[in-house]
């Protein structure tokens, strides 16, 4: 699996889906951690009309929380140990930007999870 190790570098006022920030749901993926909304620019190629360009992919980043939650039994603090920063993404589908194809593709070239370090 791939990772992305230079996550950095994006934009400090990453786009923020408020909804989604972590703490306001305290299940199982939250309460290790930190989840955030954001979009990252990743290049890709139309396999209709094979441009490539620049595309904006949404991601579900889950940054591990600097410390354990209060209250974590044996059972979350062995979970925590291993639990890693990743993130999900959330855009299945874009649309080429080609003004010529404009046609929807599947964005297959981008791992649909990726771990993070950092
Ligand atoms: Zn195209």
């Amino acid at each position: 699996m791939e990772t992305f190790g230079s996550s950095r570098e994006a934009p400090p006022s990453l786009p923020v889906d408020a909804a989604s920030l972590s703490g306001v749901v305290e299940d199982g993926r939250t309460r290790f951690f930190n989840e955030t909304t954001e979009t990252r620019t990743h290049n890709l190629t139309c396999p209709k009309c094979g441009q490539a360009g620049e595309y904006k992919v949404t991601w579900v980043v889950r940054r591990k929380r600097p410390q354990l939650p209060r209250h974590a039994d044996e059972r979350d603090r062995a979970k925590f140990a291993k639990a890693q920063s990743y993130m999900v993404r959330r855009d299945d589908k874009l649309s080429c930007a080609n003004i010529r194809c404009r046609k929807p593709f599947e964005i297959t070239s981008l791992q649909s999870l990726a771990f993070i370090n950092e």
